[in-house]
């Protein structure tokens, strides 16, 4: 298939095109507009591909989106492009209306004109992923999952604009037909995930020897799922997900965040103990407005339709995720100059 990855130079996007292009043999054009969050570095393993194609562009731009639709003719769309983090858009939340809202619209009417005047073969197997999170379904409390009849209920400008932007996608597979599928995913974490959410951030400070942000008491519970696992799904849906539907993507690896940074701290006690404990570097800050206590995945459908499983555990995973914090510091240096996070060596 030749699929049109939207966002392919952020975190998700690039392990998504790796998996595409090395384990599936699929061709991939990116579409990015390379915001900070956007690294060519990401993609290097792929660059030198004859299936790899990039287009530095804004989802928001109509006439480039089309000309991109006409110049590729897509098999599929992956559509990850998107503001990503709760906190900047807590403080600057008119881009996330733009890119998350605006720039899904765009695709969608985009890929609805495209279906419409081009001469395809075998139309029926256009295929739009919408890539989302779990965060539309608001906070649950002790108990429960999400399923995929939660009903939305989001909290955060971020999980309120991609909420937005699901109802947008599922109102144009039924209005115009077509062919959507909604995925809503848990907290990802791995590789290439750029150095402002919580686990690469707690490693590399932990790594420079300073404070370990957390928020309130750190009783926060996410479900944690490694970034492969997550293209995997995605690879899955693509090739057999059912259109109009929706699927919940979780590793059944709940934890709090105060959890998780003693466990980051515990593996780097082991890795780098002239610093231990790390764990003194935990320093508690005032708690995000609006924030969610507990996301909970409820994956069944997934796992039974498709026959998918998160092949990492927490504990396999995050191993993995330090060590590759720890050997690739070409990549993620540049990150930290600029970015209100300190560049100095690590000693
Ligand atoms: P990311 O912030 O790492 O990457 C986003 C990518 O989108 C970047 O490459 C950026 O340059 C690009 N982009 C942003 N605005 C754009 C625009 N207007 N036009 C074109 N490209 C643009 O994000 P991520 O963590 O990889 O998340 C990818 C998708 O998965 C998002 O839709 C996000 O909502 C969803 N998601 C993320 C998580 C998570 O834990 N990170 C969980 C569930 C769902």
């Amino acid at each position: 298939m030749r699929i049109m990855v939207t966002g392919g130079a952020g975190f998700i996007g690039s392990a998504v095109c790796r998996h595409f292009i090395l384990d599936l043999g699929h061709q991939v054009v990116v579409v990015d507009k390379l915001t900070y969050a956007g690294n060519l570095a990401s993609l290097k393993t792929i660059a030198s591909s004859e299936n790899y194609a990039f287009e530095r562009t804004d989802i928001c731009d109509i006439e480039a989106i089309r000309g991109i639709f006409l110049k590729y003719k897509p098999d599929a769309v992956v559509h990850l492009a998107a503001e990503s983090h709760v906190d900047r858009s807590i403080f600057a939340p008119n881009v996330f209306v733009q890119t998350n809202v605006v720039g899904t619209y765009v695709l969608l009417e985009a890929a609805r004109e495209y279906l419409a005047t081009s001469k395809r073969q075998n139309d029926g197997d256009f295929r739009f992923i919408h890539v989302s999170t779990d965060e539309v379904y608001g906070s649950l409390g002790d108990t429960g999952l999400f399923s995929e009849t939660t009903p939305y209920d989001p909290s955060s400008p971020y999980s309120a604009t991609k909420a937005a932007s699901d109802h947008i996608a599922r109102a144009w597979c039924r209005t115009y037909g077509l062919p959507v599928i909604v995925t809503n995913c848990s907290n990802n974490y791995g590789p290439y995930q750029f150095p402002e959410k919580l686990i690469p951030l707690t490693v590399l400070n932990a790594l420079h020897g300073q404070p370990l942000p957390v928020y309130g008491d750190g009783s926060n519970v996410r479900d944690w799922l490694f970034v492969d696992d997550h293209a995997r799904a995605l690879g899955a849906i693509l090739g057999h997900g059912t259109v109009g539907a929706s699927y919940n993507i979780g590793g059944r690896n709940e934890l709090r965040n105060i959890d998780v940074v003693g466990m980051i701290c515990e593996h780097l006690d082991r890795l780098r103990p002239a610093r231990a404990p790390h764990r003194r570097l935990i320093t508690h800050v005032t708690d995000r407005p609006g924030h969610d206590q507990r996301y909970a995945i409820d994956a069944s459908r997934l796992e039974t339709e498709l026959g998918w499983r998160a092949l990492e555990t927490m504990a396999t995973g995050i191993q993995k995720t330090i060590q590759w914090y720890i050997d690739r510091t070409d990549w993620w240096t540049p990150l930290r100059t600029g970015n209100a996070i300190s560049s100095e060596p690590i000693r």
